[in-house]
């Protein structure tokens, strides 16, 4: 059946400021025991109010924090701790780390999962997938759900509350998402669901790119400013609900294959994972051959959200290309790659990432 296409999106999308107070009446119908799944900066900030939103709809949930990384070992336990209790669903709040953790549970509990980020740093509130990481912070693999959450609930005043730089790795997470999805549909690629995208997806990650184009800027400004706007719920939406819709019904490329040598490059390795993105996508134009100019169109918008655009930006010494052939190495293990419709070598990469360091003003290379 190799001719099937699947859309898969969450059963309820909710966004707008101080949307959190519904979050009690929205999960009381699937049951009265909710199994929170949190980590302490949020339940330290959040804690009380949560408790009396879920106590006001009649909700008696169990409590549970993440503490460091979101390992197989760390999921184990969260999940043995809720041993013999009659949860109802599992329901994530805070950051991507927490709301993965509330995943892994809900895969392992075989529970519904509703998630509720208190930060846009990512679009994972929306999609099926859990990025699991070992100690060290490498990722050793991406699991999923067998259906999206049931419900994501996005407060914007929590989001506007929270570190810009947050929104800014959200911005570089879901600007790559129309290139990637591109690639996939007019080669042979594949989404993350194992089948050919359907064209929902383009449509979708065309559109997450120009809402990022035209608001984000301003978004940015105005989550700084501790405000919600226009702008920033276009962005959020942009970033948390078309980014994951995009990516999980289009399919991922060389953008997001470049996060796999990142996460292990000096300097680079501590940057979130939508500061990768967006230089990826940069380096996913460039192997493309795409024209300077639309490289530099991308790179402008990216200076403005202040993202990387160069391998100064990712703080990686200079000169460059011995890091460079090291990303380049472990980019190649990614499976992303065989969505992009050329093929991908280690000299593809390093060009490409060579020639986005001299449109940045970096390096000697001219470029193609
Ligand atoms: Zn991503």
């Amino acid at each position: 059946m190799s001719a099937q296409r699947v859309f898969a999106s969450p059963s309820r999308y909710i966004q707008g400021p101080g949307s959190l107070e519904r979050l009690g009446e929205l999960i009381a119908p699937l049951g009265t025991i909710p199994i929170v799944v949190t980590d302490a900066p949020v339940l330290a900030l959040l804690g009380d109010r949560l408790r009396g939103i879920l106590a006001a709809a009649g909700l008696d949930p169990l409590v549970l924090t993440l503490d460091g990384e979101i390992t197989y070992e760390a999921v184990d336990a969260l999940a043995r701790t809720c041993d013999g209790v009659p949860g109802s669903l599992v329901v994530g709040v805070g950051g991507g780390k927490a709301l993965d953790a509330a995943k892994s549970v809900a895969l392992r509990l075989d529970l519904p999962v509703a998630t509720v980020p208190t930060i846009a740093s990512n679009d994972s509130p929306t999609s099926s997938a859990i990025a699991m990481y070992d100690d060290s912070h490498a990722l050793i693999a991406v699991d999923h759900l067998p259906s999206n959450p049931v419900l994501v609930l996005v407060d914007t005043s929590l989001i506007a509350a929270a570190p810009a730089d947050f929104l800014r790795a959200g911005i570089g997470d879901a600007i790559a998402k129309k290139f990637e999805a591109d690639g996939c549909a007019v080669g042979t690629g594949m989404t993350p669901l194992g089948t050919r995208p359907l064209r929902i997806a383009t449509a979708i990650g065309d559109d997450c790119y120009r809402a990022l184009r035209q608001h984000a800027i301003q978004a940015i400004a105005d989550c700084e400013s501790g405000v919600v706007t226009d702008a920033l719920e276009q962005t959020v939406e942009a970033v948390v609900l078309l980014s994951g819709l995009a990516f999980e019904n289009g399919g991922l490329s060389v953008a997001h294959s470049l996060t796999r040598g990142l996460m292990r490059a000096d300097g680079a390795r501590r940057l979130p994972h939508g500061y990768h993105v967006a230089w990826g996508a940069l380096v996913q134009l460039a192997a493309e051959g795409r024209a300077d100019g639309e490289i530099a169109d991308l790179m402008g918008f990216l200076r403005a959200i202040r993202l990387p655009v160069c391998s100064a930006d990712l703080g990686i010494d200079a000169p460059a290309d011995r890091a460079f052939a090291e990303i380049a190495v472990h980019t190649m293990t990614a499976p992303h790659l065989a969505n992009f419709p050329i093929e991908v070598t280690e000299p593809l990469l390093i060009e490409a990432a060579q020639r986005v360091d001299a449109l940045a003003g970096l390096g000697t290379r001219s470029g193609a």
